[in-house]
């Protein structure tokens, strides 16, 4: 059993991926505290697996050399990221704590694309000491920006579980709790969070959690131009975002939002707006931007998307629209971490774009008012209809297929929310827990160059003339 609060699932980092930046730049300034009382003559950073192969393309480096430097994915200006890495290229040093080491990347990254047996995204940070000695730890990023230690795998969270009053580990385990409680989905959750932090933080953190949803809806929709890596993509939210408000005039983000609600209500407006809004959060990721993973990176246009429409464009029903929204959707998000698994790597797309419009569904299927098994049957259904989901992503950037997937999905979620309001839940045949132990067994078999590799599917049969060298 392990703990899983909605604050792990929704993090406030950096694009392009939660598995292959943010954990790995979490890893790093790990090691970097690791560090802090050394003096340090050499930096080395293998690289396994997944996190080698599309490395490069994610930004794993990048990362690195930053969580090194001491920057912190929630509060580094994303728009000098560029200037601090021409600086350390400059330099050629990263700043530790006690001290500057000599740094360049040819000697100090190895790529090994062969996996450790535990996870296919590893890395083992090296560091050699002036003493002579040696300090080594190797890290894995299981997804979602989810990093455990070697050694520490097996540690238990039997703290944080024995404080909690609700520890949920499958569906059948939430649908007793509900049976006992009659709370829904959300409440419990609540509950869970308040046994650890108190209300007023969880307030912040949340609304924080909203504000860096609509911001980055709202830079992706006023960006032009192409994405980073050589792939040439065209950015589309901007020139969609002009299109359907026409010449209408606005100067805050909050105007903004107010001119999509008076703007024409057909339901192929509707639809583009949809699509707009995950372009939009998708573009700011691949721009390495301010992003909240949800529960990825990859994916984490579909869960601001839905909840845009449902301020956009529906009746708002009810109060605490923010709490039942992430708290239902992380719940689900939780059962799937730990019943399968929210990294690409080990599942395909389908742990990450599937999993994130199963949190969608069920989150929008809460605010219209459907009832906690409803809310369980659109996370199955959506999660149902992702089923198989490869991650092939071209040049190892997180822009084709991924980018337009997260319009797709977030629709998925809609229609599997729509569809669940008009199920009885007693004729329901699939359970949630039925779709996630299908899902885990489907990524156990799926090949694994369909896992983040970019060496099957689109990856490898667009032109090449156009993939990047990355
Ligand atoms: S194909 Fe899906 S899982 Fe793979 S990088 Fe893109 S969004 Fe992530």
């Amino acid at each position: 059993m392990e703990f899983v609060s909605v604050f792990d699932i929704f993090k406030i980092g950096v694009g392009p991926s939660s598995s292959h930046t943010l954990g790995p730049w979490k890893a790093s300034m790990d090691f970097r505290n690791q560090l802090a009382l050394h003096k340090v003559r050499f930096i080395g950073i293998e690289l396994y697996g997944s996190l080698s192969k599309t490395g490069r393309g994610h930004g794993t480096d990048i990362a690195i050399m930053l969580g090194l430097s001491g920057y912190n994915p929630i509060d580094i200006d994303t728009s000098q990221i560029k200037h601090y890495l021409d600086i350390i290229e400059e330099e050629k040093c990263i700043n530790l704590i006690n001290g500057k080491v000599d740094y360049k990347y040819t000697t100090s990254f190895s790529f090994n694309n062969t996996s450790l047996p535990y996870h296919p995204n590893a890395m083992t940070l090296k560091a050699e000491l002036e003493n002579g000695q040696f300090i080594e730890q190797t890290y894995y990023s299981v997804g979602g920006g989810f990093i455990e230690k070697e050694g520490d795998l097996f540690q238990k969270e039997s703290d944080l579980l024995s404080k909690i009053p609700y520890p949920i580990s499958s569906e059948k385990q939430l649908i007793d709790f509900i049976n006992r409680t009659d709370l829904p989905i959300w409440k419990l959750v609540l509950h869970n969070e308040l046994a650890l932090n108190p209300l007023s933080e969880i307030e912040n953190k949340i609304d924080n959690i909203w504000q860096t949803m609509k911001e980055c809806m709202y830079n992706g929709c006023h960006s032009e131009g192409y994405l980073p890596g050589g792939l040439h993509v065209k950015r589309r939210a901007e020139s969609i975002n002009k299109k359907l408000l026409q010449n209408v005039k606005y100067d805050s983000l909050e105007d903004w939002i107010a001119c999509i609600k008076a703007s024409p209500q057909s339901f192929d407006n509707i639809n583009q707006w949809i699509s707009c809004f995950a372009l939009a959060v998708n573009e700011e990721n691949a721009s390495f931007g301010r992003i909240v993973t949800s529960p990825t990176n990859g994916a984490a246009g579909i869960i601001p998307a839905v909840l845009m429409y449902y301020y956009c464009f529906n009746d708002i029903q009810g109060e605490n629209i923010l709490y039942r929204y992430f708290f239902t959707a992380s719940e689900i998000g939780s059962l799937f971490k730990k019943g399968a698994t929210i990294s690409a790597a080990a599942g395909g797309c389908q742990a990450e774009v599937g999993v994130s419009a199963a949190m969608a569904a069920a989150g929008l299927t809460e605010l219209k008012g459907g009832s906690p098994k409803q809310v369980l049957i659109a996370a199955e259904i959506a999660m149902e209809h992702h089923l198989g989901l490869t991650c092939d992503p071209v040049g190892g950037l997180v822009q084709i297929p991924c980018i337009e997937r997260n319009a797709i999905g977030a629709m998925k979620a809609i229609s599997a929310c729509n569809l669940a309001l008009n199920t009885d839940p007693d004729s329901a045949r699939v359970k949630l827990d039925d779709v996630i132990k299908t899902m885990w067994q489907t990524a156990q078999d799926m090949n694994q160059k369909y896992r983040e590799t970019a060496e099957g599917g689109l990856a490898i049969n667009i032109s090449q003339d156009i993939i990047p060298n990355c």
